[in-house]
């Protein structure tokens, strides 16, 4: 397709996980909607996860590809086909996928050289894309997939070690020189910072942190109303031009778009929708715990009575297992379960359209591990939610969602994990979360806090609201360099 004079041309480089490829393919498509030529980076066995909801914005009009490159698997030691991080099938593959990930330096390089984009908007994962940008004049912005807040309290945590003060894992501590108390325990750490010492992970960290000083700036998938007091924090902070442009699950608006976001998923979406239209408005709790982490059985079983002993009406996405296939539910499903619940909770193994499943209105709760998109797209649903972090971030974006906007209850999840969980968290203590969260007078008012949350999250993102005018700041101010280039060029 050839583009317009003038149009920008914009390179988006997602990290190869669903909870990262997922926006920053939003990302490119508001982007295309607003003029820009969009270039998605991808490689052959992720691009399929996407590739029918850029055919439809084509047809549409919209200057959107995808770029393939080749995944380095094999040369880094990763079986064949293993090219995303929900393909791993244990932690120990997690540092060959970062060995992997560090191999697509040239193959990005010799793109930039090639297509020579107005901008590049890259993944955290990628801090070597700042260099390899800035040295052909490129403007890089850095994506992290999360928000102000989880970046205020990770930039805390590393300038005042506060969990070094304390005697156990397990004693709170206040995380320094934020706009609210936050507390949190060193076991709901990341074991890299927990270790204290230098090691692999650490090092990436460093340079993760330095790529985005060294950045022309940070887009973020948040807006302004949600964290107002954590993106100033952070501009104080960090020094670097930042700009709002989410939340950015809006940007699907037919049901297309919401069914087949990130996946083709394993429910039919009509099945779903008529599952839910039998529903009374708000009384169906949603399950889900992202796309990569897998609950131990003896967990999965925790969380079936709970459900039934609840008496709520449910959808829970049950993850397929890779090493114990999921059909062997009798390990983890009390005898009887689904007789009993049918009509009453439906499971979904595998994939979810998540989206469309938080914007019904029968659905009055949300039962999340807090990863960044999940938190965003509760908000933005207006869903209150039962928060149950796991790994990454996700503690810190509890902390927001419990004790900043007062929008969820916690299950009382204590330890941090890659993705193998060893502490149970025990039927009764997810039981009274849930009803907590559903039932009663609080609940009506948490649930109204999250509605006026919803709210300011869709005028955000309409013309003239914050993350609209944001973009629209953003894309001027890169056309102008772009003129200003061409004209230097020209002399
Ligand atoms: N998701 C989905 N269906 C599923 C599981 C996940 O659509 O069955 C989507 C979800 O809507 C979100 C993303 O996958 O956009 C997960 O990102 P998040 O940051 O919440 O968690 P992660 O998977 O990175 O831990």
């Amino acid at each position: 397709m050839d583009s317009m004079p003038n149009q920008l041309h914009i390179l988006f480089f997602p990290y190869m996980a669903h909870g990262h490829m997922i926006p920053t393919v939003d990302m490119a498509r508001l982007f295309a909607r607003r003029g820009v030529k969009a270039t998605i980076v991808s490689t052959p066995l992720n691009s399929p996860l996407f590739y029918k909801t850029i055919e439809r914005d084509r047809q549409l009009g919209l200057d959107i590809s995808i770029h393939n490159i080749k995944f380095p698997s094999a040369e880094a030691g990763l079986p064949e086909g293993c090219e995303n991080l929900s393909s791993l099938t244990s932690p120990d593959m997690f540092p060959t996928f970062l060995k992997a990930i560090g191999m697509l330096q040239q193959p990005l390089e010799k793109l930039l050289e090639d297509f020579h984009p107005s901008c590049l908007v890259a993944d955290m994962v990628f801090p070597w894309a700042t260099e390899a940008a800035n040295k052909l004049g490129i403007p890089r912005l850095y994506f992290n997939g999360t928000g102000f807040f989880p970046l205020c309290v990770f930039d805390s945590i590393k300038r005042y070690e506060p969990h070094k003060g304390v005697d156990s894992d397990f004693e709170p501590f206040v995380v320094p020189g934020l706009p609210d108390q936050i507390k949190l325990t060193r076991s709901q750490l990341p074991t890299f910072i927990r270790e204290g010492s230098e090691n692999e992970l650490t090092k990436l960290m460093d340079e993760i942190s330095e790529s985005m000083v060294q950045s022309y700036g940070v887009v973020m998938n948040s807006f302004v109303e949600l964290e107002p007091a954590y993106s100033e924090h952070c501009r104080m902070e960090i020094k670097r031009k930042t700009w709002h442009v989410g939340p950015l699950s809006l940007c699907n608006r037919d049901m297309k778009d919401k069914a087949e976001r990130g996946n083709l998923s394993s429910r039919d979406e009509h099945e779903c929708m008529r599952w839910l239209a039998k529903k009374n408005p708000n009384s169906v709790l949603y399950i889900c715990f992202g796309s990569y982490f897998n609950h131990p059985a003896a967990q999965l079983l925790e969380i079936a009575m709970a459900l039934e002993a609840s008496g709520q009406n449910f959808i829970w996405v049950v993850r397929e297992r890779k090493q114990t296939k999921l059909a062997e539910k009798e390990e983890w499903l009390p005898e009887g379960f689904e007789k009993r619940m049918e009509g009453k909770g439906l499971i979904i193994s595998g994939w979810a359209p998540q989206v469309l499943i938080l914007d019904h209105e029968a659905v009055g709760g949300f039962m999340t591990h807090c990863g960044w998109n999940s938190t965003l797209e509760g908000v933005t649903a207006g869903v209150p939610m039962v928060t149950w972090p796991l790994g990454a971030e996700q503690f810190y974006n509890e902390a927001l969602i419990t004790d900043v906007l007062k929008i969820g209850i916690g299950v009382g999840s204590q330890e941090w994990s890659r993705c193998e969980q060893k502490l149970i968290v025990r039927k009764e203590d997810i039981e009274k979360a849930i009803s907590q969260l559903m039932v009663g007078e609080e609940a009506e008012e948490t649930r109204n806090r999250a509605k006026v949350l919803k709210e300011m999250a869709r005028r955000a993102t309409e013309e003239g609201g914050s993350s609209y005018s944001d973009l629209t700041a953003l894309l001027e101010e890169l056309r102008a360099l772009e003129t200003s280039k061409q004209e230097c060029a020209a002399d």
